[in-house]
């Protein structure tokens, strides 16, 4: 039985969980249920763990447990990139092989997103929009150089975008030059994930707002779960819950819990989106990644994200003082991007958690008899959690397929961190310089 459980701790400031339709009362998790399979965690990884899970057994229960509202953790509150090129990282890993293996993977994981979402008629301006790569200046462009050698290494379609093209999209002469991949998808991600776990097969039971603070061994060689006010006892554990996977005592010292965060408007007025002089429905992330994230809704609102931050005890670690100063820095990348919406006031800012490893490793695999987890995809999981939980089901069931053998060789295990007090300070030192040496294109 684990000692003491940290749970997730996310604000109620996100605005893709605010635009949501109010949705029925949770259901949670009360008395003593059995399970065949219990998954942990209902983010892309969960409900897509859950739902294969149901396709492959359909006469099993299958128990569907988050601590939260589906929605209201990072799989519910990101800047809705479905990305399908491997991140920056493993784009410039030196097997061939291993890049199109990802790309495999994450596309296979968007093709499965639009079969649902067409299947059951999920309302989330999910759109094929691609994606631009932005540059602000020389640093950017740089990257931007680099970016284009990787791409056309890989033999994947691109177009650079120059600024006065750029502008009549973005509405904004603040980008230099970007490059454009068309194979990304732009979504409304809280509408996106309560889409999915409305649509569940009928033998998958979702409870929310269920914290599973414990998980012992039943003696038969199955797991119980326990929460507040019940518990689940399951054949089979599968773990869909990101930085969380080491509260239950695997991965420990192996994951690093990460904070970014974002600020939307309100949705511009006629008068306001003719000023502004863009486009609806697009998305640029930023060629230095430690950069600015900007995105345009189908919904007439505009979005920025930045800053990173180190947080030990997740969304306990972030203060008010902390939160108005990232508030802040997005106001300003905001007015440098549209200075002609100066008036416009952003009405919701919100951050989220997930895990990095420091070898940019994601985790894949058995951690032991009878339990599996999918965890770290390094801040880029709607595609990846998505694949990833959809094999973790395949793997609890002994299927077998390429896409398996796939992300095997793709994953492994996130290395080991060095203690405290010496991580803490690493990694805080890390990100200052980061954004310090990236500045200019903040
Ligand atoms: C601001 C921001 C922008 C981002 N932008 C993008 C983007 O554009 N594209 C992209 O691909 N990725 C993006 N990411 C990252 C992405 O959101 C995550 O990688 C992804 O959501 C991880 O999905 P997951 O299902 O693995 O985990 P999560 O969505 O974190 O789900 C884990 C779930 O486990 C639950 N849980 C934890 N502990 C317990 C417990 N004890 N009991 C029960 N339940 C528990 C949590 O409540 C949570 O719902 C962004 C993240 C943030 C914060």
């Amino acid at each position: 039985m684990n000692k003491h459980i940290n749970l997730p701790h996310d604000d109620s400031g996100c605005g893709w969980y605010a635009a949501l339709a109010s949705r029925p009362d949770a259901k949670r998790l009360q008395g003593r249920q059995q399970a065949d399979y219990a998954v942990i965690g209902a983010g892309f990884a969960g409900l897509a763990a859950a739902r294969r899970l149901a396709e492959h057994m359909p006469e099993a229960r299958i128990l569907l447990v988050d601590a939260q509202r589906v929605g209201f953790g990072a799989s519910g509150r990101n800047s809705g990139f479905v990305i399908d090129l491997p991140h920056k990282f493993a784009l410039g890993h030196p097997d061939p092989a291993h890049k199109q293996r990802l790309l495999r993977l994450n596309r296979a994981a968007i093709a499965q997103l639009q079969h649902l979402i067409e299947r059951h008629r999920i309302d989330c301006q999910w759109s094929h929009a691609g994606k631009f790569q932005g540059a602000v200046g020389p640093r950017g462009q740089a990257y931007l150089d680099h970016f284009e050698r990787l791409l056309a290494e890989l033999g994947e379609p691109f177009r650079w975008v120059e600024r006065k093209e750029l502008a009549t999209v973005l509405g904004s002469g603040h980008y230099s030059r970007a490059i454009h991949t068309p194979g990304c998808y732009l979504m409304q991600p809280a509408a996106l994930v309560t889409g999915l776990a409305r649509s569940l097969p009928a033998n998958v039971e979702l409870l929310e707002e269920s914290p599973i603070r414990g998980l012992e061994r039943d003696g038969q060689g199955g797991w119980i779960l326990r929460g507040d006010a019940g518990t689940v006892h399951a054949r089979k554990l599968l773990l869909g819950a990101s930085i969380f996977t080491q509260e239950f005592g695997y991965l420990r010292n192996r994951l690093l819990p990460v904070m970014t965060f974002a600020s939307w408007t309100r949705p511009l007025t006629d008068a306001e989106l003719a000023r502004y002089g863009g486009q609806l429905d697009w998305g640029l992330t930023p060629a230095d990644h430690a950069g600015t994230t900007v995105r345009m809704t189908q919904d007439r609102r505009l979005i920025i994200r930045n800053t990173y931050k180190h947080v030990p005890k997740y969304g306990r670690s972030t203060s008010d003082g902390m939160r108005q100063k990232v508030r802040a820095s997005h106001r300003a990348a905001f007015l440098a991007r549209f200075p002609q919406l100066a008036e416009v006031p952003f009405s919701h800012t919100w951050g989220g958690v997930y895990a990095i490893s420091r070898n940019f490793t994601n985790f894949f695999g058995e951690l032991e008899d009878g339990v599996y987890a999918t965890a770290c995809d390094n801040g880029v999981g709607a595609a990846w959690g998505t694949i990833s939980g959809t094999l973790m089901a395949d793997m609890a069931v002994g299927a077998d397929s390429q896409q398996l053998h796939d992300i095997r060789a793709v994953t492994g295990m996130p290395s080991r961190n060095p203690p405290e007090p010496f991580l803490g300070l690493g990694v805080r030192s890390r990100i200052r310089l980061a954004a310090w040496s990236s500045r200019s294109e903040l």
